[in-house]
């Protein structure tokens, strides 16, 4: 059917690229992608011959009427290099603005490097703020990192190795020593999840910046231990033991 397909595809494991996003790719008119070398490598997995058009920072604004326009007869999917498109990726005005023409938006949802630390930090999930990428600039960065520190909830960053000691610093200066996870590789062969406290980790990191894709996770202010799965298990039966 005509519209607008926001397609999430694997952030390292083929396996989780889902079968309804396969069946989208394999069927869509056309693919908005990021990089058409990046997704060539799953068109190749999916033995699609589909067409790609690129869809990017650099030239969305561009595209994007020519895109809006085709969603009115033609089913459109657009995908990222990795991911969750929209998250830390360009699709937020290709889905305002196949709304404000009145076309279908369907959601194909699948992995978000975000959310799948999240699961792995072992740190509470109950409220989170994503805050994407801090800005590089020191005094950008230290901004961003003060405008969060009160924010009741665990933070969720996404960095790149080089930056990782640093920014795990910047954060400890800024938010206090907290609990934190550094996630790295997720779904791929050399996944990790290594916790501690902030401090701890940017000494770990600092000489030693790590190859790979790297995820943030830091518990939120005043959690000096990170909740176990025994608190939970205790409140609950605590809970129980009051019903009437
Ligand atoms: N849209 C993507 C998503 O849904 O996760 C994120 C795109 S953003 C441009 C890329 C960043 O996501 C990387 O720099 C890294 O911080 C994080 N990332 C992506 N894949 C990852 C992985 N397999 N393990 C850890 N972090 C990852």
């Amino acid at each position: 059917a005509p519209g607008l397909y926001i397609v999430a595809t694997p952030i390292g494991n083929l396996g989780d690229l889902s079968p309804r996003a396969s069946q989208i790719l394999l069927s869509a008119d056309i693919v908005a992608v990021e990089d058409s070398r990046v997704t060539a490598g799953l068109f190749r997995h999916l033995g699609a011959k589909g067409r790609m058009t690129p869809y990017h920072d650099h030239n969305a604004d561009a595209v994007r009427p020519g895109l809006i326009a085709r969603m009115a007869s033609e089913a459109v999917a657009l995908v990222s290099d990795a991911g969750t498109p929209l998250i830390s990726d360009p699709g937020f005005k290709l889905v305002r603005d196949a709304r404000a023409a009145g076309h279908t938006v369907t959601t194909i949802p699948g992995p978000c490097a975000a959310v799948a630390a999240l699961t792995l930090a072992g740190l509470p999930t109950d409220r989170f703020f994503f805050l994407g990428f801090l800005p590089s600039k020191l005094h950008a960065r230290a901004e961003a990192i003060a405008e969060v520190a009160a924010i009741r909830a665990t933070l969720i960053l996404y960095e790149s190795g080089p930056r990782l000691g640093a920014a795990l610093a910047a954060l400890a200066e800024g938010l206090g020593d907290r609990e934190a996870a550094v996630a790295r590789e997720i779904t791929k062969k050399f996944e990790e999840c290594v916790t501690g406290t902030l401090t701890e980790l940017a000494a770990r990191y600092a000489d030693a910046p790590p190859r790979g894709e790297i995820v943030i996770i830091v518990a939120p202010p005043g959690e000096a231990a990170p909740a176990t799965a025994e608190d939970g298990d205790t409140a609950l039966a605590e809970a129980l033991t009051r019903l009437p």
